[in-house]
């Protein structure tokens, strides 16, 4: 077999279907944000970011900041180990407390990504509990998924947040058997928000743990930060509550809260995180700056939702097609993988805007978008700007625009 000709292929149909994907040569500038340096084929310019799950700004948190630099200066650059074998530092130990309380749990345990929170945890349970059947909502993020198939257990999917179809699926498993819902509290590319209340009145029916992903919630609901569980009072419904220290928290590492047996036997059997070096500590000590920070500072959850709703109602005013959600997330709906990324590669050209194109697999084809994530940073000059730049490209791509409500 020719193997590099097996990889131009491949390379090639991605190129074709329009959905090969270029990263944007970013430099973030300390105190700027969400303002940054592209660096592109023949040089350099000044852009805004509209597109990042620093969704609040923490990533330039001062506060944040001068944590890390003490942890540097303190402690010095890696861990030094895996969690077992000399890397838990005492940042480590207080990150986990931290993030118990932040869950009302009685324990957390910290990952190096969500990613690897969410594979570890979901085929850990579901290899070992024996039997186990995993019903998963059909837009479960691809580490939930490949926790899932990881685990090898049998799997049923329900319609996105459809709780018929899920009490459907619940119901046709023998009784006996054991069970785990897991499903996403904000669905990050359409913006929807899970009825967790209702799934877990339905999980306790049926006798199922539950698993959810809090990822793209944590920071930003609850008037701590507890993400959409804490803001509902659900926290004590939720077998398994999982997040990310990368998007609000604006730093990186994922985590896990819950009982203290089930994230010791997740801390004792699971791979992902037993065979893994621990995060440095100046990664734990800006983890637990932010999260403190974020716990004290509402007024910033309430600047993020007001952006939000600002610029939804600003681009539903001039027809532009934003896919209704009540979330933070604005997406606005092209359906062309093509047309997606002209808009998008227009208007960081033309107009210093960046946001990328979300094309097939992230979404379903002929759904792609773009999708917008203001934070308390955006100006309303910055949107503005934005909203006539996107009826300029509106315009000159031909797409089509809404009959203002
Ligand atoms: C981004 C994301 C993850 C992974 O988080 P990382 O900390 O970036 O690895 C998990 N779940 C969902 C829903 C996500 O969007």
């Amino acid at each position: 077999m020719n193997y590099e000709q097996f990889f131009t292929d491949q390379i090639k149909a991605l190129k074709e279907e329009g959905r090969y994907r270029v990263f944007a040569d970013l430099e973030r500038k300390m105190g700027e944000f969400p303002k940054a340096i592209n660096h592109y084929h023949g040089g350099e310019r000044e852009i805004t970011v509209w597109c990042s799950n620093d969704y609040l700004g923490q990533g330039q948190n001062p506060e944040v900041l001068n944590a890390m630099h003490e942890a540097l200066d303190k402690s010095g650059a890696g861990a030094g180990g895996t969690r077992n074998i000399s890397g838990t530092n005492h940042y480590h130990v207080l990150l986990e407390q931290e993030l118990a309380d932040l869950h009302g749990k009685e324990a957390a345990l910290v990952f190096g990504s969500a990613w690897v929170a969410n594979l570890t945890t979901i085929s850990t349970i579901a290899a070992m509990v024996p039997d186990m059947v995993l019903i998963s909502d059909a837009k479960n993020h691809n580490s939930m998924i490949e926790g899932m198939r990881h685990s090898r257990a049998q799997k049923l999917i329900f319609r996105h947040n459809d709780l018929k179809d899920l009490e459907e699926k619940l119901k046709s498993v023998d009784p006996a058997r054991p069970k785990m819902v897991l499903f996403e509290s904000v669905y990050s590319m359409n913006g929807h928000i899970a009825p967790i209340k209702e799934i877990c009145d339905l999980a306790d029916n049926y006798g199922a743990m539950t698993f959810i992903d809090e990822v793209h919630a944590v920071g930003m609901y609850g008037q701590r930060g507890g993400g959409v569980c804490e803001r509902e009072g659900l926290n004590d419904r939720l077998t398994v509550i999982q997040g990310t220290m990368a998007k609000a928290f604006g730093v990186v590492g994922g985590y896990i809260a819950g009982s203290k047996d089930m994230c010791d036997f997740v801390r004792s059997y699971g791979t992902g995180f037993i065979f893994s070096t621990s995060m440095p500590p100046t990664v734990a000590a800006g983890c637990l700056a932010s999260i403190r920070y974020l716990k004290e500072h509402n007024e910033v959850r309430e600047r993020h939702q007001e952006r939000s709703q600002t610029l939804k109602t600003r681009l539903i005013a001039e027809g532009l097609p934003v896919m209704d959600n009540p979330s933070h997330i604005v997406p606005v709906q092209v359906g062309d993988a093509v047309l997606c990324k002209q808009a998008s590669d227009m208007l960081m050209d033309e107009f210093g805007i960046y946001v990328q194109p979300i094309n097939f697999p992230t979404v379903p084809r002929g759904t792609e978008r773009l999708r917008f994530t203001p934070t308390p940073l955006h100006s309303d000059e910055m949107m503005d700007h934005l909203v006539d730049s996107l009826k300029t490209v509106w315009d000159r791509l031909g797409l089509k625009f809404q009959k203002a409500a």
